[in-house]
């Protein structure tokens, strides 16, 4: 057999693309396939797309919502199919870039559906090929509704709103998760009236309660109907009946419950990463996943950030309050609207939330303009075990969103 290598990967999204770079990069032989697009989910049809049409959106609310800071600014318009021209003009220039890397490192591309057919034999509908290892990292799909499946031009998933022509009038957005919860922001900033139906009694039931509680209160500030302990009870003629008896007429339903794992075709023994692997569903997570099994860097998912482009971001890392027991822990609070940077920035919206327990960061949670990036002060604390008293030496610049996790230290 001539096609032999030590890497054979299935799915070339960030779990399987990281794998490959690193793989090559230690100068293994690697071979990637791909069925669809080279980047996945997060490149083609989440994270990347998903940031784009955001920042357009924040750029409209903002320069609607700035005369209080001296910003008249009169026939702002929303140019709807260039947005999304800009948006496929991103997600196209990383995807080529993400390809050329992959190809100067010297990682073989077959653009085919692969099976794993035994322990060490992938397959294609051409070829067969001997690999050492095999990594599969087949990721994910949007998750319909159990009545109700997604017919593309009433009961759309993620992957139908990159196709949208014009911004809808009024939309119902079914789970306030991750995804819930940034398209939600993004139609009420393109001035779209917005319906959340939950079935949980509170949204983003994955993080701290008091995150959820924050997030209730925005979406009331934004107007942005939140019913949660709701579910839908049937979809008929474009009307949508909800478990409290309501009848909504939205322009669509966005079905945005979670998604489902692909799992990899295999007979053989495989490792499997990434969206895949049904843990975390975050790019982040897959790659984190994909360098510690190929470079052998140690790996705990309880070092993983969470982070939602909400406005303002939330983050989170390590323990929620609810789930640790009683007295076992520190907790500060500390308002964003304390800080000066805060006020220059007209954002005072959030705060910074910090468990501890013997001088450790446990757990941080952050409602904040740039919390995606304030996450990671606790993240580099917690995974260097770094004490609560050696951040209380650091020197944090001024006016800053980090000074919030100074004084969120300072407090304890
Ligand atoms: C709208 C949206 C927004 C998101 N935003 C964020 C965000 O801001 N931050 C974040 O961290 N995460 C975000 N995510 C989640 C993120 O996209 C995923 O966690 C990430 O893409 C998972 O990477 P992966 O490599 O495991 O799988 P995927 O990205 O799903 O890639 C798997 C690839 O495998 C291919 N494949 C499957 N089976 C085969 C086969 N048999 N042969 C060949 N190829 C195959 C698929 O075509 C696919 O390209 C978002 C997701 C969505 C839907």
């Amino acid at each position: 057999m001539e096609n032999v290598y030590d890497y054979g990967i299935i799915g070339a999204g960030p779990a399987g693309f990281t794998a490959a770079l690193i793989a090559a990069e230690q100068g293994k032989s690697v071979i990637l396939f791909e069925k669809d697009k080279i980047g996945g989910v997060c490149l083609n049809k989440g994270c990347i797309p998903t940031k784009t049409i955001m920042h357009s959106a924040d750029l409209y609310k903002d320069a609607k919502k700035s005369e209080n800071i001296g910003i008249i600014a009169n026939d702002i318009k929303i140019d709807f199919i260039k947005l999304m021209e800009h948006k496929n003009k991103v997600v196209e220039t990383l995807r080529n870039a993400l390809t050329k890397s992959l190809q100067a490192k010297g990682v073989e591309i077959v653009e085919k559906e692969a099976k794993v057919t035994d322990d060490n034999i992938v397959k294609t509908d051409t070829q067969i090929y001997k690999c050492e290892k095999i990594i599969a990292a087949t990721g994910s799909e949007p998750k319909p509704l159990k009545d109700n499946p997604f017919d593309h031009s009433f009961i759309l998933n993620s992957d139908d709103l990159f196709e949208l022509k014009q911004v809808p009038k009024n939309v119902l957005i079914v789970g306030a998760g991750a995804e819930g919860i940034e398209w939600a922001r993004i139609f009420n900033d393109l001035e779209c009236e917005v319906t959340v139906v939950e079935a949980a009694s509170r949204p983003l039931s994955i993080a701290d309660e008091e995150v959820s509680k924050y997030v209730e209160r925005l979406f009331r500030t934004r107007k942005i109907a939140l019913k949660t302990s709701t579910t839908i009870e049937k979809i008929e003629n474009k009307q949508v009946m909800l478990s409290n008896g309501e009848t909504l007429s939205p322009d669509f339903v966005l079905v945005a419950i979670g998604r489902n794992i692909i799992k990899p075709q295999l007979d053989g023994k495989v490792t499997v990463i990434g969206d895949a692997c049904g843990q975390l569903m975050l790019a982040n997570f897959a790659m984190y996943q994909a360098r510690a099994l190929v470079s052998g860097i140690h790996f705990d998912n309880i070092f993983v950030p969470s982070v939602i482009y909400g406005t303002p971001e939330i983050a989170w890392i390590g323990a929620n309050e609810q789930d640790l027991p009683l007295g076992s822990y520190q907790k500060t609070v500390y308002p964003v609207r304390a800080l000066g940077k805060a006020h220059c920035d007209n954002e005072i919206e959030g705060f910074i939330k910090v468990l501890t327990y013997e001088n450790k960061i446990i757990g941080a949670s952050i409602i904040s303009k740039e919390a995606s990036a304030l996450i990671h002060q606790f993240a580099i604390a917690m995974q260097n075990e770094i004490s609560v008293d050696d951040m209380k030496k650091v020197c944090f610049a001024h006016p800053t969103y980090s000074e919030g996790v100074y004084e969120s230290i300072m407090m304890l």
